[in-house]
């Protein structure tokens, strides 16, 4: 390793190498290091493969922080077109799958390559397999101890992630860094992550995993009109795991099982044009059989003809089936929650720069933060902006 640089990063993820690229190519000597035996683990695994590396809809209304206004400047300041045309410029082909959502058409790994690229125009260098033991403050800038040998550095950035996916390299190392150096951490929580149910439940639902359909999930301040998925664990689908971020322990979850619809008008009127026609058939235009199957055994609803329910009946019945109820028993956990609520309070650090207010040269970026994107590529979004931003003045 060199012995000085002048920016060294912490965590050649997508945040780091971010930053790496762009302090390189203000002429800055940069250094990143990570202890994985390779860069960019997650951006590799991300969007099934394809990464879905940004949103066109991004804004700050899309995550969730204690200081909401946090985000705002380096959003601005390095957006979803910057990262778009960055992208293009690298000859990577993408489409928009759903709800602004940019996928890469061939792999994630075009991503990771670019960063790369990137990195090596700036003349930044990248170290994998390096184990850190020690950050200290030195001679106004730090000192950092690893396994490949001690390095100095005016500028420390700490790019780390979250605590998501233990076994693709995730560590709380950040935090650590931070609660040194007298920062808090807002605790920090697994989110856009699976349900789990209990055995019970599951019991009564084993024909199910596999089966999907599209849902409001509602939970305290969170909406979201996604696609649901039965697992042989509990819940899935989009639509979960973005109400999974605002679900707390012992809280229930509401699913309006037939969203953008009036249920209760539309069997109603079913009645009408089809007086004999069956509930589970008539049933069947809006879900698979065996979802039917499921539903009306849940709400203990006997199938017959239309005609033999009262509007009352309908009307009860469509009320339950878009406002259907259930405790989680948990979560699946940072086993493989995509990301981290919480982490690094953003009260002591620049929302311009990611510096720290209280100890200068010290910059924190990407999920390490107390940011948190909705799914969709907000987070990518998020580390692309921030690890910009610190790259821009470190
Ligand atoms: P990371 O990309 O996690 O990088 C942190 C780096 O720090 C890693 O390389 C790690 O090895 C290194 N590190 C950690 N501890 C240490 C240590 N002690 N010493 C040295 N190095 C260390 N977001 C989206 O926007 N779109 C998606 O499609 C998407 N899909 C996802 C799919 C999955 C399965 C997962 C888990 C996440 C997904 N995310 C997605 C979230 C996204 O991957 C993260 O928010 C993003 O990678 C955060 O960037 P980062 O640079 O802050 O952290």
């Amino acid at each position: 390793l060199p012995e000085r640089v002048d920016v060294l990063i912490i965590g050649a993820g997508a945040a780091g190498l971010m930053c790496a690229a762009t302090a390189g190519q203000r002429g800055r000597s940069v250094l990143v290091l990570d202890h994985a035996n390779k860069v960019g683990k997650k951006i590799l695994m991300s969007g099934g493969g394809r990464c879905n590396f940004t949103n066109l809809y991004t804004s700050a209304e899309n995550f969730y922080s204690r200081n909401p206004h946090f985000c705002k400047s380096a959003l601005a300041r390095y957006s979803q077109w910057d990262f778009i045309a960055l992208v293009e410029k690298h000859g990577i082909p993408y489409n928009e799958k759903t709800l602004g959502q940019l996928f890469c058409n061939n792999k994630s790994k075009d991503i990771v390559d670019l960063l790369l690229a990137e990195c090596r125009t700036a003349k930044a260098q990248v170290r994998t397999r390096c184990t850190i033991s020690r950050v200290k403050a030195a001679g106004g800038g730090y000192r950092v101890e690893t396994s490949m040998g001690a390095v100095s550095c005016e500028s420390l950035v700490v790019a780390t992630g979250g605590l998501s996916i233990p076994t693709m390299g995730a560590t709380g190392f950040g935090y650590e860094i931070a609660s040194q150096f007298g920062l808090d951490i807002v605790p920090t929580r697994a989110a856009l992550v699976p349900f789990t149910q209990h055995k019970r439940q599951l019991e009564r639902q084993s024909s199910l995993p596999g089966a999907s359909l599209e849902v409001t999930a509602t939970c305290g301040k969170g909406s979201f009109h996604e696609q649901m998925l039965f697992t042989h664990r509990g819940l899935s689908g989009p639509a979960v795991l973005q109400v999974s971020s605002h679900w707390r322990e012992g809280e229930e979850v509401t699913f309006d099982l037939s969203p953008g619809r009036d249920l209760a008008d539309w069997l109603l009127q079913r009645r009408q044009q089809n007086p004999d026609s069956h509930l589970h058939s008539v049933l069947a235009e809006l879900w698979s059989k065996k979802l039917v199957q499921f539903f009306l055994l849940r709400e203990k609803i006997d199938s017959r003809p239309l005609k033999q329910f009262d509007n009352s009946e309908l009307r009860d019945m469509g009320g339950r089936l878009q406002n259907w109820k259930l405790v989680p028993s948990g979560t699946e956990g940072y086993r493989t929650a995509e990301v981290t609520l919480g982490g690094v309070d953003t009260e002591q650090i620049s929302s311009r720069t990611m510096e720290c207010k209280t100890q200068a040269g010290l910059y924190f970026v990407g999920e390490v933060l107390d940011v948190t994107g909705w799914l969709g590529g907000f987070n990518f979004q998020w580390a692309w902006a921030s690890g910009h931003a610190a790259g821009e003045v470190a």
